[in-house]
Protein backbone atom coordinates (compact mmCIF):
# COMPACT_ATOMS: atom_id res chain seq x y z
CA UNK A 1 0.00 0.00 0.00
CA UNK A 2 1.31 3.71 -0.79
CA UNK A 3 0.28 7.16 -0.56
CA UNK A 4 -0.21 9.31 -3.51
CA UNK A 5 -0.25 13.00 -3.44
CA UNK A 6 -2.29 14.46 -6.36
CA UNK A 7 -0.89 18.00 -7.68
CA UNK A 8 -2.92 18.20 -10.77
CA UNK A 9 -6.14 16.74 -12.45
CA UNK A 10 -7.73 16.62 -15.96
CA UNK A 11 -11.94 17.55 -16.11
CA UNK A 12 -13.61 16.31 -18.57
CA UNK A 13 -17.72 17.32 -19.01
CA UNK A 14 -20.02 14.16 -18.70
CA UNK A 15 -21.96 13.76 -22.00
CA UNK A 16 -25.32 13.01 -19.97
CA UNK A 17 -24.84 15.64 -18.09
CA UNK A 18 -23.79 19.43 -18.62
CA UNK A 19 -24.22 19.85 -14.59
CA UNK A 20 -20.06 19.90 -14.39
CA UNK A 21 -16.80 18.44 -15.56
CA UNK A 22 -15.55 15.11 -13.71
CA UNK A 23 -12.04 14.69 -12.97
CA UNK A 24 -10.40 12.09 -15.86
CA UNK A 25 -6.60 11.70 -15.06
CA UNK A 26 -4.24 12.90 -12.03
CA UNK A 27 -0.86 13.57 -11.79
CA UNK A 28 0.65 12.71 -8.53
CA UNK A 29 3.99 13.93 -7.20
CA UNK A 30 6.08 15.31 -4.37
CA UNK A 31 6.26 18.37 -6.15
CA UNK A 32 2.89 20.45 -6.58
CA UNK A 33 4.66 21.95 -9.55
CA UNK A 34 5.55 18.80 -11.57
CA UNK A 35 3.93 15.85 -11.43
CA UNK A 36 6.22 12.30 -11.65
CA UNK A 37 3.37 9.90 -12.87
CA UNK A 38 -0.12 10.23 -14.63
CA UNK A 39 -2.87 8.17 -14.02
CA UNK A 40 -6.29 7.95 -15.75
CA UNK A 41 -9.62 7.49 -13.72
CA UNK A 42 -9.54 4.54 -13.87
CA UNK A 43 -5.84 3.34 -12.49
CA UNK A 44 -6.97 5.89 -9.58
CA UNK A 45 -9.77 3.51 -8.76
CA UNK A 46 -7.91 0.59 -9.32
CA UNK A 47 -5.37 1.23 -6.77
CA UNK A 48 -7.79 2.50 -4.48
CA UNK A 49 -9.68 -1.05 -4.31
CA UNK A 50 -5.76 -2.20 -3.87
CA UNK A 51 -5.58 0.15 -0.95
CA UNK A 52 -3.67 3.11 -2.22
CA UNK A 53 -4.78 6.04 -0.66
CA UNK A 54 -4.51 9.25 -2.69
CA UNK A 55 -4.53 12.96 -0.94
CA UNK A 56 -4.17 16.34 -1.98
CA UNK A 57 -2.00 18.69 0.34
CA UNK A 58 -2.69 22.79 -0.15
CA UNK A 59 0.21 24.78 -0.93
CA UNK A 60 -1.03 27.92 1.26
CA UNK A 61 -2.37 25.81 4.00
CA UNK A 62 -0.57 22.86 4.24
CA UNK A 63 -3.78 21.15 5.39
CA UNK A 64 -4.09 17.59 3.71
CA UNK A 65 -7.46 15.77 2.43
CA UNK A 66 -8.01 12.52 1.48
CA UNK A 67 -9.29 11.87 -2.12
CA UNK A 68 -12.22 9.24 -2.15
CA UNK A 69 -14.46 7.87 -4.58
CA UNK A 70 -18.25 8.63 -5.20
CA UNK A 71 -20.91 7.57 -7.52
CA UNK A 72 -22.26 10.42 -9.67
CA UNK A 73 -25.84 9.21 -10.57
CA UNK A 74 -26.32 11.72 -13.09
CA UNK A 75 -23.26 10.92 -14.85
CA UNK A 76 -23.38 6.86 -13.92
CA UNK A 77 -20.19 6.32 -13.11
CA UNK A 78 -17.42 6.51 -9.99
CA UNK A 79 -15.45 9.46 -10.00
CA UNK A 80 -12.87 10.45 -7.02
CA UNK A 81 -13.30 13.66 -5.05
CA UNK A 82 -11.24 14.99 -2.03
CA UNK A 83 -13.19 14.92 1.46
CA UNK A 84 -14.28 18.71 2.18
CA UNK A 85 -12.72 20.46 4.40
CA UNK A 86 -12.80 23.95 6.08
CA UNK A 87 -9.79 25.15 3.15
CA UNK A 88 -9.89 25.23 -0.08
CA UNK A 89 -6.55 25.51 -1.58
CA UNK A 90 -6.65 21.31 -1.03
CA UNK A 91 -9.76 20.88 -2.95
CA UNK A 92 -9.26 18.47 -5.49
CA UNK A 93 -11.23 20.22 -7.82
CA UNK A 94 -9.34 23.52 -7.65
CA UNK A 95 -6.34 22.10 -8.17
CA UNK A 96 -4.14 22.85 -11.32
CA UNK A 97 -4.28 21.51 -14.97
CA UNK A 98 -2.04 18.80 -15.51
CA UNK A 99 0.07 19.99 -18.60
CA UNK A 100 1.67 16.56 -19.73
CA UNK A 101 3.97 16.98 -22.85
ZN1 LIG B 1 -21.67 13.78 -13.09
Amino acid sequence: MSDYRIVCTNQEPCYLSTHQAHIVAVGTGNDPAQASDRWTLDQVLAAMKRGDRFFTQGIQSGRTAMVEPYECGRCRRTYIRSRPDSVQDNNLDNLRVCNWK
